[in-house]
């Protein structure tokens, strides 16, 4: 019997000018795991947003704006070790706000998190401008080269799947490239984005470079049109990123989108089949399916169809435990909110409304107990869905995956890559030449092989199509993060 935590409701303020800001217009945080109450947040209106817009622009000038590369660089790091330091504290809030597992939150969001402040510290010592010499008429010739400024303000609006993890990847670049942020965590999972404010604080961060705003959509708009906010950066759905969109037009804003996917498995006949189950057993069920990089359609040579259907049953059967957080053997836990267990629910009714045969799961767990008031839903692998299904085609982001069957190369390349979206794809072989002609021909910004999740935060991240604009990692996140100015040197 787990023993029942009686959870003190906290008060989430927002953090503007290096000072947290209460405004009585408070939300509810809910904990998916039983539906209870575990926060409430101060929604930021517009005098809020303004406050934090305006601190953003003055600390730009201030001592953050005079720092040396050198000394930004090492405050980054810092920024890493107080996540560090403060680990425990970052992980108990992503729970409540989230249900997930520790076993996921400590190895995955919580040290991700630190890591992308810790990585790209020296984004930008590590990555040289160019430079150009040139022929004039005169022979004397000329020289050019980049200089890489900060953008200024950068709006960060981020998801609740990942929340710290997703914010700091935009956060920990923009502070080390010299910007200062006013962010706008998802109001589902609003609290380590404010815990990292009392972090920003030890470290010495000074105030007005990283500000956090609470609230819904609303909350979100009011930093995308506003006319000081010099870029914005978005992590969510391709509708929201959409709107996003129209809302900078107006004022010419930078922007960089990383939006939904639906993203495609493929298992070829020659793939080793324990690694194959084992990472694509992960690709489908990590964090319950709540991940952009997930995959939710898995198209299997034929002649092996059948075995990897009965495997992948047998790895969500025996693999995936259901369970309280904090338990050392949970590793799958609720889906974040009641409305998305509805929507992810509604799939699954209308996967059987468009023929699927379900191998695993299809519904939501009872336990007869507290967690029947939270957001639970089965992990759940169908087959027998046709590939321009709804259920095949539009994101669920749930623990749910569809098994088409395929008879060649060429074809399931095609099927891989009729969709809207482009984020990522993985598949399965041991034939290196294989591997090396398909790798290239999926419309996906990342694709993995025999593998899934790896993630070298040097290389690119961002989606084709739908699913982004602009590309985030290394080099790449500069130019969003850094306007670059060409100096012309006539010798
Ligand atoms: P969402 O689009 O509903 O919300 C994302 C953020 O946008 C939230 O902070 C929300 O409050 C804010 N927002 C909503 N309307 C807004 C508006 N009009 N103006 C400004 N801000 C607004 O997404 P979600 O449900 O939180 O996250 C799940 C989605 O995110 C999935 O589609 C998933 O694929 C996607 N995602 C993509 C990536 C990626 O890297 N491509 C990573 C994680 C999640």
């Amino acid at each position: 019997m787990h023993e029942h935590k009686e959870i003190k409701v906290r008060q989430l303020p927002n953090f503007i000018n290096g000072k947290f800001v209460e405004t009585g217009n408070t939300f509810d945080v809910l904990y998916p795991i039983t539906g209870e109450v575990t926060a409430q947040a101060h929604a930021a209106g517009k005098a809020e947003v303004d406050a934090a817009v305006a601190a953003a622009q003055a600390a730009l000038h201030g001592p953050w704006g005079k720092m040396s590369q050198a000394e930004r660089s090492k405050m980054v790091r810092a920024i890493a070790d107080g996540v560090n330091r403060r680990f425990d504290e970052f992980l108990e809030v992503e729970v409540l706000d989230t249900g997930k597992p520790y076993s996921v939150a400590s190895h995955v969001d919580i040290p991700r998190g630190a890591a992308n402040f810790e990585t790209f510290a020296d984004v930008l010592r590590e990555n040289p401008t160019e430079a150009f010499r040139m022929d004039t008429p005169d022979g004397l010739g000329a020289l050019n080269y980049g200089i890489r400024h900060p953008r200024g303000v950068i709006g960060i609006i981020s998801p609740w799947n990942l929340p710290l993890l997703l914010m700091t990847f935009k956060a920990g670049p923009a502070l080390a490239c010299g910007n200062t942020v006013v962010v706008k965590p998802s109001e589902v999972t609003p609290s380590s984005a404010t815990l990292l404010g009392e972090v920003m604080n030890e470290v010495g961060v000074p105030e007005g470079v990283y500000n956090v705003v609470h609230g819904y959509g609303e909350t979100g708009a009011l930093i995308t049109s506003h006319p000081d906010v010099d870029g914005v950066t978005f992590t969510g759905e391709t509708v929201t990123g959409s709107i996003i969109l129209k809302a900078i037009a107006p004022t010419l804003k930078a922007s960089s989108m990383e939006m939904g996917g639906k993203n495609a498995g493929i298992v070829f006949e020659d793939a080793d089949l324990d690694l194959t189950i084992k990472e694509l057993g992960r690709s489908c069920f990590l964090n319950t399916g709540q991940v952009c990089l997930g995959t939710e359609r898995v198209y299997v040579h034929q002649s092996i169809f059948d075995k990897v259907a009965d495997r992948l049953v047998d790895y969500a059967k025996n693999e995936l435990k259901y369970g309280y957080p904090d338990e050392e053997s949970t590793n799958f836990g609720p889906v974040v909110s009641d409305e998305h267990r509805d929507k992810v629910l509604s799939y699954y009714k209308l996967a059987e409304e468009e023929g699927a045969e379900v191998l695993y799961g299809g519904g939501a767990p009872t336990f007869g107990d507290e967690r029947d008031g939270g957001s639970w839903v089965e992990p759940t692998i169908w087959k027998g869905l046709a590939h321009d299904s709804r259920v095949v085609t539009e994101e669920i982001f749930g623990p749910a995956v569809a098994l088409i069957p395929f008879t060649d190369e060429d074809e399931v390349i095609k099927l891989a890559n009729d969709t809207d979206y482009g984020l990522a794809a993985t598949f399965f072989s041991t034939n290196s030449s294989r591997v090396h002609r398909v790798a290239p021909q999926l419309e996906a910004g990342i694709v993995w092989v025999n593998s899934w999740f790896l993630r070298d935060l040097r290389t690119a991240f961002g989606g084709m199509k739908q699913s982004g604009i602009g590309r985030e990692g290394g080099v790449h996140g500069l130019e969003f993060y850094t306007e670059m100015s060409n100096v012309c040197v006539k010798i």
